[in-house]
């Protein structure tokens, strides 16, 4: 990565909660040493100034509007390094949900029969992850992403490393944090296949896996499947869950004109995708 000697960092948001830039400020012993090693430019949660003029690009949240295609181009073509920061940025996410209804229903479900007629001129396309618009270079999976792959990501980049991503199941983590498998309780759950680095958070307080990290590299879906059907589970039940966060539905309900990819400007950094 070529940029200057303290990079400009810009952090954008589309559809999303923003609950993940909300992580990146949570950082607040990290933050002031942070700062002596990156400008932050632009950081709408956190501050008024603005500028097209950054290095990297944090880019948050799901396309779902043709202006923020636009916008998201721009970002492409100002960042030398573009990260998708979270779920919705990088699989689509929460956001993805609305696919799965006729969005004149949706509409009208949420805004009333009324509004949902006034709504027919609001710009809005089914969501979707921004590769499926731009190239990407690197992503931080998870809703939200965990603070210390934020900070263990960016420490990488400047120090001008390879940001290594986790890339062994959600499986690894639960084991090691000593949880009981929900597999014994006839629940399925998607951490065989989905990418670990959150310590299978879910698991250990109650839950069970929703794969909102994104599947590993090569998931070992048949030994999944024979697991399931060894408890007397479903491959379905899981496809489900795994929908919820976008990851079986995002990329394909994207096949609009105008989310054909411009090529990046520079040389792909080598990273994670
Ligand atoms: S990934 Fe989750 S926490 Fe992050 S912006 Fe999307 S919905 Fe919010
Ligand atoms: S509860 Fe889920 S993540 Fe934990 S070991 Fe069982 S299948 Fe894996
Ligand atoms: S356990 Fe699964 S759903 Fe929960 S944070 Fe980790 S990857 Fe996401």
């Amino acid at each position: 990565m070529e940029i200057k000697e303290k990079p400009r960092v810009a952090f954008f948001s589309f559809t999303c909660c923003e609950g993940c830039q909300l992580m990146v400020l949570s950082c607040e012993r990290e933050l002031p040493d942070i700062l002596n090693h990156i400008k932050i430019v632009n950081f709408r949660e956190a501050m008024t100034e603005k500028s097209d003029d950054y290095d990297i690009a944090f880019v948050e949240g799901s396309i779902s509007r043709k202006d923020e295609i636009r916008k998201l181009k721009k970002i492409r073509k100002t960042a030398k390094v573009v990260v998708a920061l979270g779920a919705c940025s990088a699989t689509g996410g929460l956001n993805c949900l609305k696919n799965r209804y006729p969005m004149e229903e949706v509409k009208e479900k949420v805004y009333g029969k009324k509004a949902a007629k006034d709504y027919k001129l609001i710009d809005t396309i089914p969501a979707r992850p921004i590769d499926t618009v731009i190239n990407v270079d690197y992503y931080i999976h998870g809703c939200p992403i965990p603070k210390k792959e934020f900070l263990s990501f960016l420490t990488a980049l400047l120090m001008g490393k390879k940001p290594e991503m986790t890339n062994h199941p959600v499986c690894v983590d639960c084991k090691m944090a000593g949880n009981i498998c929900v597999f014994e309780k006839g629940i399925s759950c998607l951490g065989p296949v989905t990418r670990a680095g959150c310590d299978a958070i879910c698991v250990t307080y109650g839950t069970w896996c929703w794969g909102c990290r994104g599947p590993v590299d090569n998931p070992n879906t048949d030994a999944h499947e024979e697991t399931l059907k060894r408890y007397g589970l479903t491959a379905e039940s899981v496809t489900k869950k795994f929908a919820l966060y976008g990851n079986c539905m995002g990329a394909k309900k994207c096949s609009v004109e105008e989310t054909i990819k411009e090529p990046s400007k520079k040389v792909k950094t080598a990273g994670h995708k």
